[in-house]
């Protein structure tokens, strides 16, 4: 792969980030990464907002693989440590998510 070749494959890697819901208007980025000792009220803020997104998986997965801190996809670095401390993998996850979202919404219509 030349590096033209990288540079367009890196840019489509990323073009989901465009689309992300944490980059609308009054969304603040500290909740994302919470530095203060708000951090259990801002990480539920981030999450909320990922609730939304339409690329969390996307974004779960790189913050997954880059082992980044904050909430990336809906879910706390803590959480993502513990989960790969458990050698769930985050296809998994994501499965088991959806999963729980869909019987939970198949509750919420009963
Ligand atoms: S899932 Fe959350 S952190 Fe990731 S792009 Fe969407 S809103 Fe932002």
């Amino acid at each position: 792969m030349d590096l033209r070749e990288m540079i367009s494959a890196r840019a489509s890697e990323l073009a989901w980030q465009g689309q992300a819901a944490c980059r609308k208007e009054g969304v603040n980025a500290e909740w994302f990464f919470p530095s203060s000792g708000n951090s259990h009220a801002f990480t539920q803020a981030a999450k909320d907002v990922c609730a939304t997104c339409p690329v969390r998986d996307n974004c779960l997965r790189q913050g997954w693989a880059d082992g980044e801190l904050g909430t990336w996809g809906g879910v706390s670095y803590e959480e993502r440590q513990a989960l790969i401390e458990h050698e769930i993998t985050v296809d998994q996850f994501i499965e088991l998510r959806d999963q729980r979202e869909a019987d939970e919404a198949e509750d919420d219509d009963a």
